[in-house]
Parts: C-alpha cells; sequence; structure tokens
C-alpha cells in the first residue's frame, strides 16, 4: 500500500507565535523555533508528517521585505515535491502583504500554502496559536483523491480561513485580526470544517509551477487627505526612478478637482509613470466615473485596482513591474484582469 499520509513543511519566519518577553525590557522578541514545536505536543497527534524549516535569524514582521518574500518561495520551491502542503508561520502586521507577494511569485501553484499566526505568544496560557497552527495543519493537509483540496496561497486566523491575497490586518487586539471584505471566506472551523469548495482557487493543473523571484520595488503609495499639498505630491513623484504610484482614494475611487492635482497626474501619465487607484475603503470597488470627481482620472489613464486591498494592489504591482519589459503597452489591460483571485 502507498502511504497516502499526507506531508507537511512548517516553515517559520517569526512573529509573535514564536516569541518571548525579554526579562530586562519585557519587549517580545523572536526566538528559537525548536521552543515552538516543544511547546505544542499535540502536533503529534495530527494525521500527517510534518517537517519543519525555519529562518536562521526569525523575524518581527514589520522587518518583512522582498528578498525574505525570495527566502520563503525557494523553501517552497525547494521542497514542492515531496511536501502536500506548505504552512507558514509569520508575524501578523504584514501578513496580508506577504500572503499577496506569494500568491503572484508562485505561479501556477497546485498545493496549499497556508499563512498563520498569532495575537498572543504559544507559552501564553490564553494563546490563539494553538488552533490557528493545528488547524491550519489540519486545512493545508486535506486531500481528495490524493491531491490536495487547497490550492492557492491562503491566510488562516481565529476560525477562518481566507484568500491571502483578499486580506488586510484590521485589528491589533482582538484575536479576530484579519477580514476579507470583496471576497467569501474559503472555509470556517467549528465543530468541523466547512470547506467553501465553490470559492477556492482553481489553478489549470496542467501547467507546472513558475516561480518569480524578481520584484520592483521602484513604486509608491500616496494615501489622499483633504488638504495634501501639492508640495507632498510632487515630491513622492519626483522620486528617483519612481516607475508607478498607487493612490489610496475615497470612497468608489474618487478624489480632489482641484486643476495642480489632475495635471500632475496627467504630466506623470505621459510620463509613462503607471497611477493605479485603489479605494481607502474597506470593502467595495473602485469605479473610476461613476462620480465627476472620478471621471478625470479615466480620461487621463488612471489604472484601476478595482476590489484589491492595497496589499494586493502593492504586491502585484511590484510582480508585474518586474515583467514590464515583456509587457510593453498592455500593462494597464494586464493589472485591470485578476491573475490570482485577487480582484473580482
Ligand atoms: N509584531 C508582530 C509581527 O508581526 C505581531 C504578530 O506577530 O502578530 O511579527
Amino acid at each position: 500500500m502507498p502511504n497516502t499520509t499526507p506531508n507537511i513543511l512548517l516553515i517559520y519566519t517569526g512573529g509573535t507565535i514564536g516569541m518571548v518577553k525579554d526579562f530586562k525590557t519585557g519587549a517580545l522578541k523572536a526566538f528559537n523555533f525548536k521552543n515552538l514545536l516543544n511547546n505544542i505536543p499535540e502536533l503529534n497527534l495530527l494525521d500527517c508528517n510534518i517537517e519543519t524549516v525555519s529562518f536562521e535569524h526569525p523575524i518581527d514582521s514589520s522587518n518583512m521585505n522582498p528578498e525574505y518574500w525570495v527566502q520563503i518561495v525557494e523553501i517552497i520551491e525547494s521542497h514542492y515535491k515531496e511536501f502536500d502542503g506548505f504552512v507558514v508561520l509569520h508575524g501578523s502586521d504584514t501578513m496580508s502583504y506577504s500572503a499577496s507577494a506569494l500568491s503572484f511569485m508562485l505561479e501556477n501553484l497546485a498545493k496549499p500554502v497556508i499563512f498563520t499566526g498569532s495575537q498572543l505568544p504559544i507559552g501564553d496560557l490564553r494563546t490563539d496559536a494553538k488552533e490557528n497552527l493545528i488547524t491550519s495543519i489540519q486545512l493545508a493537509s486535506l486531500q481528495e483523491k490524493g491531491k490536495p483540496v487547497i490550492k492557492e496561497v491562503c491566510l488562516y486566523f481565529e476560525y477562518k480561513l481566507y484568500r491571502g491575497n483578499r486580506t488586510t490586518k484590521l485589528n491589533a487586539e482582538h484575536f479576530q485580526a484579519f477580514a476579507s471584505f470583496n471576497y467569501p471566506d474559503l472555509a470556517e472551523s467549528g465543530v468541523h470544517l466547512k470547506i467553501n469548495k465553490e470559492y477556492l482557487f482553481q489553478p489549470n493543473l496542467k501547467r507546472k509551477l513558475k516561480v518569480h523571484k524578481n520584484l520592483d520595488t521602484n513604486i509608491a503609495l500616496i494615501k489622499l487627505f483633504p488638504g495634501i499639498s501639492q508640495q507632498v505630491i510632487e515630491s513622492v513623484f519626483n522620486t528617483n526612478n519612481l516607475k508607478a504610484v498607487i493612490l489610496e482614494t475615497y470612497g468608489a475611487g474618487n478624489c480632489t478637482t482641484e486643476k495642480w492635482f489632475l495635471d500632475v497626474l496627467k504630466k506623470n501619465i505621459l510620463k509613462g509613470i503607471h497611477i493605479i487607484n485603489v479605494t481607502q475603503c474597506s470593502g467595495g470597488s473602485v469605479m473610476m466615473g461613476h462620480y465627476e470627481t472620478s471621471s478625470e482620472l479615466k480620461r487621463i489613464g488612471v489604472i484601476s485596482g478595482k476590489d484589491m486591498t492595497s496589499e494586493a494592489a502593492l504586491t502585484k504591482l511590484m510582480f508585474l513591474l518586474s515583467l514590464n519589459a515583456e509587457m510593453g503597452k498592455t500593462f494597464k489591460t494586464t493589472y485591470e484582469a485578476p491573475l490570482r483571485g485577487e480582484m473580482s
């Protein structure tokens, strides 16, 4: 009989889940991964083989950057054949950025990559870490006819599995720290694990995993606010080597119609800078042209981020800009189309 027990690789990058208090300062800092496993003997009861790999120096996810994302995708790439699923332990602060980035970097992914972490360290009596970790491993182990049920990058936190590139961290204190306002939950953990199969991403299984390791960070994000000055906007657009700017606008993609503002945008689009419109609202979509205050943006060629989160918009931009040479004039059309289920 072939061995059908799923093999799961646990990748520890850092975050509160594996932190301890520094006796001197009282501040939380990352500790050795081996201690993490000693703290959860329950892992031995799960119906899967678990192996672990850890960043040499685990980080607080506030220090996350594209080089670390490449480290994570390289771990997945080099273990892709032997493992049926991957669970990435990660700080919650930038988890949505990392999950979004990996969704673009792992093209044709056909196995689960589940990000999780916790609000309280694993050693804390009231910790949320154990449930998050154990259920993430169970979800990554789910199989049907010997194939993984989940074939995308997800985020699991406080009884819910979300599509990773649809999430945002919305609470620094509650155990329910994440939300996915524009896409339904992929699964819910109660007495039973309820998988919402109709919402799972279905990749083309004929295609082989393609791992992208280049990300272009020559971008900026501007959150508009009433009173934002011309000087501030212009100084961002004057940044050396800048290739694209994401504008976080109001409501359904609206902004001031002051002449100086629209002139700066127009001038920069003519120079070849891509400008993307996403909404500051937690849910809903950009609809340029719906109000007079966004019609001009549409006319001058601003790209619509539709209902993407800022996290997905930023990482999609880094990813697509790195392919820009191959794309030329099709950039706008490519950006406005869903690649990994990140927009509706
Ligand atoms: N500062 C921590 C981090 O993101 C918070 C957490 O793990 O939840 O690494």
